[in-house]
């Protein structure tokens, strides 16, 4: 019985890229930039890793640069585009609002409107962290790529959920660990093979692009879990999440989908509960060994990325019942419909004013 419903936060490692990660660290973990021949292997497994991520996103090998996660690459994207102009949609994930912010002149538009056609760069994700909303950015790449604008997608969470041909985009990132790979690893698709920007100043790794020695072992987990999770990709459907939908539905009148009239992710269910904190339906699932999230919803109110659960529709007052529960490929139908029936058991706990 699966009762983690936390994969967009992260996924477990799957037992194919725990295998990968333990061969390549037992055989290749020979520094890859040393000189004699075991080195000279590393080298050679780590630039076919890299052929094998290209190809599986359609796009040439010599524009993947491997970096420590979707964080460090969209730092190092907007680090690029320093003290210029960059478009992002309003529901952008921290890494990529707050680089923005740091590095760039940033500005916000809602990814379904009028584009700014005065960016250096535009950047919309491909699929939304929070209510799992998939964003137009197909569209809106090749509408880019029409006005001669780059396009940037921040795709972590689409990646390993759904097909990904990224031939149409500029700059891409990704992270292992949200499709069953290990934490510590991802990566950027630059626009160009000959493209060389750089964040981390250093050795000469990476193509001069990403200096610290690389750490093939993850990199090779990372490639692997992805061919893993593609191969069983069109198995994934909404139906079971749908069924917890609906039976949520049935259970709490009041209850409101966020993104609910929009395309989505087939694991993603963001709702407002009509009444109790989300932090008590946390705790109490927590208790009955559920793992859920209060999406970066969290009702202590700290949590900058509110401002993308509002953005999604939510209203203030509503952000402190928000909870966001997100399945894997794993996750069965009984696995969903399990949790909305404890759903049910902990509402009458509340309502009945049950303590702790
Ligand atoms: N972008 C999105 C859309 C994400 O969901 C996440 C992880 N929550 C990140 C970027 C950051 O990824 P990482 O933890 O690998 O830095």
């Amino acid at each position: 019985m699966n009762r983690y419903f936390d994969f967009n936060a992260t996924t477990p490692l799957l037992p194919e890229a725990r295998e990968a990660w333990l061969r390549a660290s037992e055989r290749h973990w020979h520094n890859p930039s040393s000189l004699y021949r075991d080195a000279g292997i590393a080298s050679q497994m780590l630039e076919a890793a890299r052929e094998r991520l290209a190809e599986l996103f359609g796009v040439e090998a010599e524009r993947v640069v491997f970096t420590s996660g979707a964080t460090e690459a969209n730092n190092m994207l907007f680090a690029a585009f320093a003290g210029q102009r960059t478009a992002i949609s309003t529901i952008e994930h921290p890494s990529v609002r707050e680089a923005a912010r740091h590095w760039t002149r940033m500005s916000e538009f809602n990814a379904h409107g009028a584009m700014p056609d005065d960016a250096a760069l535009v950047s919309v994700m491909a699929a939304n962290n929070e209510s799992g909303e998939l964003l137009p950015w197909r569209e809106l790449a090749a509408r880019c790529r029409e006005a001669g604008i780059p396009f940037h997608t921040d795709a972590t969470q689409w990646i390993g959920k759904l097909a990904a041909d990224f031939s149409g985009c500029d700059y891409v990132t990704g992270s292992a660990h949200k499709f069953g790979g290990p934490k510590g690893a991802g990566f950027l698709v630059l626009r160009d093979p000959d493209e060389c920007i750089r964040l981390l100043r250093g050795g000469p790794q990476e193509n001069g692009r990403r200096a610290g020695t690389e750490n093939y072992p993850a990199i090779e987990a990372m490639v692997t879990a992805l061919e893993t999770v593609t191969a069983s990709m069109t198995a994934c459907q909404a139906s079971g999440r749908d069924a917890f939908e609906h039976a949520m539905q049935a259970s709490f009148e009041g209850l409101r989908i966020i993104s609910a009239e929009v395309p989505r992710l087939w694991n993603t269910s963001l709702l407002v509960m009509p009444r109790h904190e989300n932090l008590k339906w946390l705790t109490r699932l927590s208790r009955r060994g559920f793992s859920i999230s209060t999406g970066s919803a969290c009702s202590s109110g700290k949590e900058g990325s509110s401002v993308v659960v509002t953005a999604l529709g939510a209203s203030p007052e509503e952000l402190r019942r928000v909870v966001r529960l997100s399945g894997g490929w794993e996750t069965t139908k009984e696995d969903w419909l399990d949790l909305a029936a404890v759903f049910a058991e902990v509402g009458a706990e509340l309502d009945a004013g049950g303590k702790g």
